[in-house]
């Protein structure tokens, strides 16, 4: 299941230029952010939340 996450994870593409999406990750989220600051994306798994940032939509 935790792999399955991960290589998802590192498959994501940005929306708008298609450059994979960096990720990091701490305690509480995981962050995926578009190298060009088109796309953000954060992951609280322990919340079950997930917020999605889209400055060009
Ligand atoms: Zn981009």
């Amino acid at each position: 299941m935790m792999l399955i996450l991960l290589k998802r994870m590192f498959e994501n593409k940005c929306p708008e230029c298609k450059e994979t999406l960096s990720c990091e990750n701490d305690v509480l989220c995981y962050i995926k952010i578009c190298p060009h600051g088109h796309y953000k994306e954060e992951t609280y798994p322990t919340l079950g939340v997930k917020i999605v940032y889209n400055p060009s939509k």
